[in-house]
Parts: C-alpha cells; sequence; structure tokens
C-alpha cells in the first residue's frame, strides 16, 4: 500500500486537553499550520474532571504573601471573563458559565481571619465580605465571615467544545499505539495522514511520560500528584447550589462546586485538602472522612436525600524538588520537541502564548486539508455522568 503523502505543518500537538486545544487556537491565530491528535476524547484525565475555577491567586496567598503561585495567575481571571463574554480570542460565548463567582466561608478559627485579611495582598481579585442577607442560605449561619469572590466557575466540557469548534478539521483521533515518530527527518505518522512539523508539542497530562519514551526523551522530567475527589448527588431540590471554598488558616479545607449531571440531579464536586488526604485513605474510609468534614464546616445541610461516590484523578505537572505543587506553567524544550503542562486549567492561556512564541512565525505555507477518512475524538464525559457506584448516607453515616 502506498504511503500517505507527507504535510509539512508548523506543529504537531499530542493530547487534546485545555493545553492542547487553547494552544491550536493561539498557534492557529498566529497564521500557523498545527494539528492536534487525540488519543481517546477531549479532555479525559484532568480538564473534564477538573472543578473549573478560574483562580486569582487567592488559594496561593492565604498566608497573607504574595506568593509565585499568586503573581503568575493573577491576571488569568480577567482574560478568561474577556473570551467567555466573547471580547477576546479565542472567543468563548458560546460555553455558559457554570457561576460567575465563588464564595469564601471561615469557620470561626481565629488564625483563618488573619488568613483572609493577608489574601488581599496585590490580587486583582480579593474578596469582598458579604452582610448576611447576601450570602448565599446554605452559608447563612455560618459563625465566621463570609466573601464573594470573584473567580467565575467554568464548564470545562463546554470551553472545549467552544475551542474545538472552529478547528475540528485539524483535530483528529488515533491511539497512542497507532502515533510513530520517525527522527531525522522528524515525521509523526497516524493511520492515513504524515506529518512532516517543525515542532512536536506533547501535552497529554500522565501520558506526556509514555509520549517522551516513544519520542526518545528523557521520562522523569514531570510528577504525578494524585486525589481522590468526592461527589455528593441528590434530586436538585433537595441540595443547594453552592461554589465555595471553606478556609482555615491557611488551608482550604474543603471547596466545592455545583453542577447538574445527565440526570437532572445536582452533583457537588468536593475537593481541597480533604481530596488531598483523600488520595491515601481507602474510599469506604475517605467518604465517611468527608461526610465528617462537611458537617463539621456546613453543620446546616441536610445529607439525607444524598448519594456519595468518588473519583481519582491525577494532576501530572512538570517535576519538581519534592514534588511540591509547580507554581507556574512548565515548559520544556528539547529539540523540535515541547512537552507543556498548564498546572492548573486557569493558566492555559498563559501557557498556549508561551508556546506560541516558542513556534516563532508560521513557515509551514497555507493549511490544505487533511486527507479523507481520519476520526475526529468527542468530548470525554464528566466523572459524574460515567457509569460508577454511588452510595446511600446512610450507609456512610456512622452506625
Ligand atoms: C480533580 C481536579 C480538579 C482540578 N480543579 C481545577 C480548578 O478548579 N481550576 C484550575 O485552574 N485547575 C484545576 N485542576 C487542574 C487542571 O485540571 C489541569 O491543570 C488541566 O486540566 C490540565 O490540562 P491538560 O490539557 O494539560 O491535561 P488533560 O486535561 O489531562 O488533557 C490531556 C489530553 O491528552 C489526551 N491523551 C492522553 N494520552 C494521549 C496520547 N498518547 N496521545 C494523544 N493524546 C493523549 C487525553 O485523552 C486528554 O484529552 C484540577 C485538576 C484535577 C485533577
Amino acid at each position: 500500500m502506498s504511503q500517505p503523502t507527507t504535510i509539512e505543518l508548523d506543529a504537531v500537538i499530542l493530547g487534546g486537553g485545555i493545553a492542547g486545544l487553547w494552544t491550536l487556537s493561539e498557534l492557529t491565530r498566529r497564521g500557523m499550520a498545527g494539528v492536534l491528535i487525540e488519543a481517546r476524547a477531549l479532555g479525559q484525565g484532568q480538564t473534564l474532571w477538573s472543578q473549573g475555577i478560574i483562580h486569582g491567586g487567592l488559594k496561593y496567598s492565604l498566608s497573607g504573601l504574595l506568593t509565585g503561585s499568586a503573581r503568575a495567575i493573577r491576571e488569568m481571571p480577567e482574560v478568561w471573563r474577556a473570551c467567555l463574554a466573547g471580547e477576546r480570542e479565542p472567543d468563548l460565548s458560546g460555553a455558559p458559565v457554570r457561576a460567575p463567582h465563588c464564595h469564601l466561608w471561615q469557620t470561626t478559627d481565629l488564625r483563618s481571619r488573619a488568613g483572609m485579611i493577608g489574601a488581599r495582598i496585590g490580587l486583582r481579585v480579593a474578596p469582598v465580605p458579604l452582610a448576611p442577607e447576601e450570602r448565599p442560605t446554605v452559608l447563612r449561619d455560618c459563625p465566621g465571615v463570609v466573601a464573594r469572590l470573584d473567580e467565575q466557575v467554568i464548564d470545562p466540557g463546554a470551553v472545549l467544545s467552544a475551542l474545538a469548534r472552529p478547528l475540528s478539521d485539524r483535530i483528529i483521533l488515533a491511539p497512542p499505539d497507532a502515533v510513530r515518530f520517525e527522527r531525522d527527518p522528524l515525521v509523526v505518522a497516524v493511520p492515513g495522514a504524515r506529518f512532516a512539523p517543525r515542532r512536536v508539542i506533547l501535552c497529554a497530562g500522565r501520558a506526556s511520560a509514555d509520549l517522551r519514551r516513544a519520542a526518545g526523551l528523557a521520562g522523569d522530567a514531570m510528577q504525578v500528584r494524585p486525589l481522590r475527589m468526592v461527589m455528593l448527588r441528590a434530586p436538585a431540590a433537595r441540595l443547594p447550589e453552592l461554589n465555595a471554598h471553606c478556609v482555615d488558616g491557611n488551608r482550604t479545607r474543603v471547596t466545592i462546586t455545583s453542577v447538574i449531571d445527565a440526570g437532572a440531579r445536582r452533583i457537588w464536586q468536593i475537593g481541597g485538602e480533604i481530596a488531598e488526604r483523600g488520595a491515601a485513605i481507602d474510599p469506604p474510609a475517605l467518604l465517611s472522612a468527608a461526610r465528617a468534614e462537611l458537617l463539621a464546616v456546613l453543620p446546616s445541610v441536610d445529607l439525607s436525600p444524598c448519594e456519595w461516590s468518588w473519583y481519582q484523578a491525577d494532576r501530572a505537572e512538570r517535576a519538581t524538588p519534592g514534588a511540591k505543587r509547580p507554581e507556574d506553567i512548565g515548559v520544556i524544550e528539547e529539540g523540535p520537541f515541547l512537552t507543556a503542562w498548564p498546572t492548573k486549567l486557569a493558566l492555559a492561556p498563559r501557557l498556549a502564548e508561551r508556546l506560541a512564541d516558542l513556534c516563532g512565525s508560521p513557515q509551514a505555507g497555507p493549511w490544505t486539508a487533511l486527507p479523507a477518512g481520519l476520526h475526529h475524538p468527542a468530548v470525554a464525559l464528566p466523572p459524574w455522568d460515567e457509569p460508577r457506584e454511588w452510595t446511600p448516607d446512610s450507609a456512610v453515616a456512622p452506625g
């Protein structure tokens, strides 16, 4: 069988999460010819499993100091807000936001108050304390301060759809074992197409480690930090909408985001410290611990109509000493290869600009249509719409 013609490109991107799609969009806007190869479904692994909060840095400055992480991320809420309003490229106005802002609430602990004050340092998005009547119902009786924080909560699936829609002819589906790298000259081959790119951009989350090995690059450049996220599900009328962080000192005890699932039930996604600790706890014990923590921070919530579940999600990042959270995006440049991690969903615009700068100016000539017969990926399902076991609250509650 004859080989397909080799197509000259400025870049091939492997991985269609927020990092890969935003980068493809940025390259296309700068006149570059790029193709994105996705192995399974867009955003599977992290983007679709995230809480979708466009952080402005508060979470990283609860100690009262403007940290490197806060400095890197503090411009992001404005960038996202403009894209979601259709006032800036990429135009994400087709992606409805889940919530225009989050709330922040505190236990009565004195150190929490210090954290709330310190958090205002140098941030574009600072907490605005609310009068009792302005609070969400479920936080009305909280003894500590309740504040509004202008961090939007996006719908990651809707954002990926909005990014992918205008680029669908450049996004192809090919399973990992069907992708081959050739060197000298550099070629990325998939069944039915051969690409000769100037740059290969790896942003496949934790699978970038395998891709790096397949491309002959050192495999120890990245780290994986696991989370075990807890989910609560109930009829929408029985569980209030809440998008909020409970902060205690400089810790985020829980971060709750709300969404309606495919069966019209309300889901609470529960992250924060409980999910960090949860990675080392077996699932039944995790659900009990999460239940106790939730009742400690939200005593008025009625859990009786709820069911519980959990999922494991691994944050894939550039390796750091001591496997700490990186303060910023991570990019490694090795010859024509760029390996990239956004570190946070919110930082995707910053990562895409950096990658596009590294790709330089367009050289591959005008875009030509890809061969017919290639497959195109769908957006992944969020964890609550995938088949999984749910446990009634009565079975999680202490006997
Ligand atoms: C539970 C959780 C909650 C989070 N909450 C937030 C939050 O509220 N706010 C925030 O800013 N950040 C949050 N994050 C971090 C954020 O989700 C990630 O930083 C971001 O989504 C990473 O995007 P990505 O595109 O690099 O990776 P991914 O979203 O993992 O995308 C990788 C893509 O590569 C594809 N792929 C895999 N293997 C291959 C292969 N061999 N070839 C081609 N493609 C491949 C996958 O199918 C996937 O589509 C959270 C993370 C987790 C885990």
